[in-house]
């Protein structure tokens, strides 16, 4: 499938498409509601084309109808749960029957043989196990791979080291920024990781710039692999890069894509960047009909180099919801980091701070400077600071330089880059 011509891919599409709409029709009464309400009926989407027919599923959606309520199948063949942790309110929760299990877990398996992994490697699975997709997820597909996997999940920084140093692990799955920290506390420990066998980052759960990438590749000595994937529609496994690294095929036969205009929800042209729209095509226990992710991207539908048909998306270096607004000027933490990333004098760490004064947003960046720093503070913030107001078109109004090590490094999950302060 995944070199399929575009023919037969729509074909497959199309039938999944049906089956899927079906179940959830039939098995879902907020689906069922929403049909009913627009006068549909399943029989009106017979391909990939009719999906626009239909209103988006958002994340509100899953919070309405807590805990269960988009679930398709009884508990009883339910055989696993999941869930995301939301930042505010309850987790979203997902469900999978052992049909689920099997095409996810073939869906990582593909992820990691596009990466160039074989059943002779071994991966260091350092995404956290439990509630969170990531863990587990990567972890049955490097089974399905018949790779060798290590299941020491997040944490553990210097164990993480040891285990790469004596058993030579050849790939680690883990967050961009805890494989910045992996290279940190390796050298620490008088072992640079670049000695190792280590040769693959899978990295994902967080965006990551080009910069981040090319940071990651140069201090680990790595191929850095991006991952993509939400647990609202499977969880990791939707897409990942090819070892040409341009684009993030997406697994179409599992997964239908579209881009929208994040305001007005129609589809973008193609090429054009917008909010990625994912479909299962595959799943029994919670199918999801035009789910909107927040995370902003373009599709690519020439054939890839590797002779892969599937679509590739761009990498994810923002999400809609992360936008921040600051006294009406828009960028992204992306923006941010890619500054960061050009200056050789500072680390690859920084955190953003909002705060309101009186009625003025205020912006404090903080950047770290490196170990071995040793010239003029003053130049330096000067020169990031005009660097910053060209990218953001607007100063910030406070830029601090931290001696190494004082941004928080984060062990286990998601890095936390920014932190609003407004409105508390
Ligand atoms: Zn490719």
């Amino acid at each position: 499938m995944e070199a399929a011509s575009r023919d037969e891919l729509r074909e497959v599409q199309n039938s999944r498409l049906q089956a899927t709409v079906q179940n959830a029709y039939e098995n879902v009464e907020f689906y069922r509601e929403t049909f009913d309400e627009l006068g549909l009926t399943p029989d009106d989407i017979e391909s990939v084309d009719d999906l626009s027919k239909l209103p988006f599923t958002t994340k509100e959606d899953f919070r309405d109808n807590y805990p269960t309520g988009m679930f398709a199948v009884d508990m009883e063949d339910v055989i696993r749960i999941h869930a995301s942790s939301g930042t505010t309110g309850k987790p979203k929760i997902v469900s999978y029957t052992q049909d689920d299990l099997d095409v996810w877990s073939k869906a990582v398996a593909r992820c990691l043989a596009a990466a160039g992994i074989g059943s002779d490697d071994i991966v260091q699975n350092a995404y956290g196990y439990g509630l969170f997709t990531g863990g587990l997820g990567l972890h049955q597909g490097v089974e399905e791979l018949g790779a060798t996997v290590i299941p020491i999940g997040g944490g553990n920084t210097q164990r993480q080291v040891e285990m790469m140093n004596d058993l030579g692990s050849d790939v680690i799955s883990c967050t961009p920024s805890y494989a910045l920290y992996l290279a940190e506390v390796a050298e620490d420990m008088g072992i640079d990781i670049r000695d190792l066998p280590l040769r693959t980052v899978i990295f994902g759960a967080e965006p990551c710039t080009e910069p981040m990438r090319n940071e990651i590749e140069d201090r680990l000595g790595v191929t850095g692999i991006d991952i993509y994937g939400l647990s609202e529609i499977v969880g990791p496994g939707v897409s990942i890069e090819c070892e040409a690294q341009d684009g993030l095929h997406i697994w179409e036969d599992y997964f239908y894509p579209e881009v929208i205009d994040p305001n007005t929800g129609d589809p973008v042209e193609e090429g054009e960047e917008g909010e990625l729209v994912l479909t299962t095509l595959a799943k029994d226990a919670l199918p999801v009909l035009r789910y909107r992710t927040g995370d902003l991207t373009t599709l690519d539908y020439d054939t890839c180099e590797c002779g892969r048909t599937c679509v590739r998306m761009d990498n994810i270096t923002g999400r809609s919801d992360d936008l921040i607004i600051v006294r009406g000027v828009n960028f992204y933490p992306s923006e941010v980091e890619s500054v960061v990333l050009e200056f050789d004098e500072i680390a690859p760490h920084y955190r953003i701070d909002l705060r309101r004064e009186g009625n003025l947003d205020q912006l404090e960046v903080t950047v770290e400077l490196t170990e071995d720093f040793a010239g003029s503070i003053s130049d330096l913030k000067n020169r990031i600071g005009k660097r910053l107001s060209n990218v953001l078109s607007f100063t910030p109004d406070e830029l601090n330089l931290v001696e190494y090590g004082n941004i928080a490094r984060t062990e286990v999950g998601k890095v936390q880059r920014v932190y609003d302060h407004r409105g508390q």
